[in-house]
């Protein structure tokens, strides 16, 4: 199916907020980084940059120190507000208990618990007192969270007793570099420095002064998603903000008066970025859902909360679609004024429900854990076609290339020809190592570019379509295969709620394609319908490209961060050993 791109006018913007960006190409040639650093502050008596100042004190000292900073949703029903002033005691309460504990500039903290205000006052404090902030996800097991703390020789962890007793305390042996364990939900200090977090928050000053820091401290470690393989920890330092800051005001087209909500966990990194240090950059008001995913709750947090701007997952949104509500008519969306998505690609029928269905368009973007945000987007001003992840940032250079040696690459400037996806090094929030693997993060460059790992192709006009991850690519009859075109002509079958294609050997054509498709409710799994999406496919894609084998599952094999781990479809397909499995989802 051919989709048509969905134009953008300023004339529809008239009566309702001007985007930040309405001339693309001029912004971005008149863009330099000086012009968001004037847009901050700087600690006092030029003492650097540091994130939580940026975030938190500077609107806590300012006229507007009394909004509201954070909404707090229980999974329960219970809502907790915090200003930015009493963000601003919170977060300095926290650093003089780590100051007070012996932790010190470029120490770890790691932080283990579900998304609740402690750990956005934990991830806060850590930053003020120049410490590392590394957090995990909650539903992590015993092994993944000892390995990596092991690798982030984590000296604090910050957790719930729950956690702690179940999955840290039995290992805890393992981990000489463990000094303290803050719980949250701790009624009490415990023997061998676990401590109660409310304790010490009580006899802990709510003044502190930040300590002069570097705008190249170092500030977070955050491990990859583990899609492809075992898990990068790639350290980001405090001036990322130049770019949580810049993406967040350009390509989430924040404004100052935002209802902003970032439905993912801190345990990734779209979390961090986006779900603590985006929205409080900009002064806005940031909305934290303790409970996961249900269709239902998120129509009505959106509708009750107001939510202006929604940063969501593909994942999501194929969740929503599976069900075929019809949201507007059920929820008051119309303080809704801006919807984007990251994390994998977003399917062209994904952008289209969104305008169906929210009466809004979803705008797809495209970063990873290693570019620490945004850097390639569809903008609020401009077209969206459907499909494409969008246009570089201002301040962002991205090309199409092709290695010729160890240390040589072609950019492909032709329209239309797929190729790795690269950057150019200098954006603020890119990432400074992989931790313990410098020899990894040395060969993500060559000659002067970052490389993705992704391919890609870019249109005549510059807007970039995601192919495939290098690893996922798929080599069928001498043709190259991405595994997403395919995906996304099969999510157009009205009965398909979500795909994932892989390639299987085979010896005439080379690699198979092949297809695990789960239904949406109300749909059989019968021969009939795979004989269908089989003819589907081939009308959509031409006998070459299209899938020649489909099997229905009920569930695909998740991250947690919700992307499709093709190369686990792949192992259980082959027989192969699975890998590290530590990201994957229970179903
Ligand atoms: P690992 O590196 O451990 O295998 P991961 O790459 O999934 O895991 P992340 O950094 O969380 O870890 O994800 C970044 C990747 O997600 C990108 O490299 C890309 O493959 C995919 N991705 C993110 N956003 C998009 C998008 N809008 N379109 C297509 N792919 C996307
Ligand atoms: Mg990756």
């Amino acid at each position: 199916m051919e989709w048509q791109p969905i134009l953008k006018d300023t004339a529809m913007f008239v009566g309702d907020l001007l985007p930040n960006i309405i001339d693309y190409e001029a912004k971005r040639a008149s863009f330099f980084w000086d012009e968001i650093a004037q847009e901050l502050d700087g600690l006092p008596h030029h003492a650097g940059l540091n994130i939580a100042h940026e975030a938190v004190d500077r609107h806590a000292n300012s006229a507007h120190g009394g909004r509201v900073a954070m909404r707090w949703l229980g999974r329960d029903g219970s809502t907790r507000e915090f200003t930015y002033q009493d963000l601003k005691a919170q977060t300095n309460r926290v650093a003089n208990v780590l100051r007070r504990l012996g932790i010190n500039r470029e120490d770890t903290v790691f932080a283990l618990s579900g998304r609740i205000p402690e750990l956005y006052f934990m991830a806060l404090g850590t930053w003020k007192n120049t410490s590392i902030f590394c957090p995990l996800f909650s539903a992590f097991g015993p092994e993944p969270i000892l390995q990596r703390m092991k690798r982030g020789q984590a000296r604090v962890l910050f957790t719930t007793e729950r956690l702690f007793r179940k999955k840290v305390a039995p290992f805890r042996d393992q981990m000489p570099h463990l000094e303290h364990v803050i719980l949250a939900d701790g009624r009490e200090h415990a023997p061998d420095n676990v401590w109660s977090m409310s304790l010490l928050m009580a006899d802990a000053s709510p003044e502190f002064e930040i300590p002069p820091t570097h705008p190249e401290d170092k500030a977070i470690i955050h491990f990859t998603s583990g899609t492809t393989g075992m898990p990068k920890g790639a350290v980001h330092v405090h001036q990322a903000i130049y770019h949580h800051y810049m993406t967040s005001k350009y390509a989430l087209d924040i404004h100052p008066e935002d209802v902003f909500w970032c439905t993912a966990d801190p345990g990734w990194v779209t979390g961090t970025s986006y779900g603590i240090i985006a929205p409080l950059l900009h002064g806005v008001t940031n909305i934290i859902d303790e409970a996961e995913f249900d269709a239902e709750r998120w129509y009505r947090i959106l509708a009750e909360q107001k939510v202006t701007v929604w940063y969501t997952a593909p994942t999501a949104v194929r969740r929503l679609m599976r069900l075929d509500l019809e949201p507007r008519q059920m929820f008051d969306l119309s303080h809704l004024r801006f919807v984007a998505s990251v994390g994998e690609p977003l399917n062209p029928e994904a952008v289209v429900w969104g305008e169906e269905k929210l009466g809004l368009p979803i705008h797809d973007n495209w970063w990873q854990t290693e570019t620490g945000g945004i850097m390639i987007a569809n903008l609020a001003a401009c077209e969206i076609r459907p499909g494409s992840m969008g246009r570089p940032l201002p301040g962002v250079e991205a090309a199409i290339v092709r290695r010729t040696g160890d240390n040589t690459l072609e950019i492909i400037e032709k329209p239309g020809v797929d190729g790795e996806l690269a950057l150019k090094p200098g954006w603020p929030s890119m990432f400074r190592t992989y931790l313990h693997e410098e020899a990894r993060y040395n060969k993500c460059f060559v000659d002067d570019w970052y490389l993705s790992g992704d391919l890609a192709m870019k249109d005549e006009d510059g807007y970039f379509w995601f192919v495939g991850r290098a690893d996922d690519i798929i080599k069928t009859a001498g043709h190259m295969v991405g595994p997403f075109e395919v995906e996304s002509a099969l999510m157009e079958h009205p009965a398909v709620a979500e795909v994932g294609v892989i390639g299987v050997p085979e010896p005439t054509i080379g690699e198979l394609v092949k297809a695990f498709v789960a239904l949406k409710p109300g749909n059989e799994p019968t021969k009939a319908l795979r004989r269908e999406l089989l003819g589907f496919g081939r009308k959509r894609l031409g006998s070459a490209v299209a899938p020649k084998e489909i099997v229905f599952k009920e569930n695909l094999p998740k991250t947690r961060s919700g992307k499709i781990m093709r190369r686990l479809l792949k192992a259980r397909e082959l027989g192969l050993p699975e890998g590290d499995t530590s990201t994957l989802e229970e179903n």
